[in-house]
């Protein structure tokens, strides 16, 4: 695994990095404990939160906060783009372009020197629209 100069991973970041990396779920810090405690069951829910913001921080992960959500986290930092369920506030990757062009329209529009944008769209899940269907055939 490649280390980053500005930080050492421990053998506990390490395990933190390779959990997050195996799912696409965009896990909360609790989510991410859950998945951490079956290697590290000695590990507390204070010292994941501490070191997914430390990463988060440095760029080996990404967090994703949106006003009045729960943070999430996710192992993808390349640009991408998300969608959020509305209703049950599930995160998914949605695989479009980067669309690059954006930062030049922003930075026409704008006294910024544009490095990046960040969507996420907004909808409403599989899982949730099933759930409605069923409720509304009631
Ligand atoms: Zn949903
Ligand atoms: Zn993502």
């Amino acid at each position: 695994m490649e280390q980053l100069p500005n930080m050492r991973l421990t053998t506990q970041r390490q395990i933190i990095l390779e959990e997050l990396g195996k799912v696409t779920s965009h896990p909360t810090a609790n989510e991410v404990y859950d998945m951490v405690r079956k290697r590290l069951p000695r590990i507390g829910l204070g010292t994941v939160y501490r070191n997914l913001e430390l990463m988060a921080d440095s760029g080996i992960i990404l967090k994703l906060e949106v006003g009045g959500t729960q943070k999430r986290f996710d192992a993808t930092v390349a640009p991408h783009y998300h969608v959020r369920c509305t209703f049950c506030g599930k995160v998914d990757d949605i695989d479009i372009e980067v669309q690059n062009k954006i930062n030049q329209i922003a930075e026409t529009a704008s006294d910024y020197m544009i490095l990046g944008h960040h969507i996420e769209f907004s909808g409403m899940c599989p899982r949730c629209s099933e759930e409605k269907k069923a409720t509304s055939l009631h």
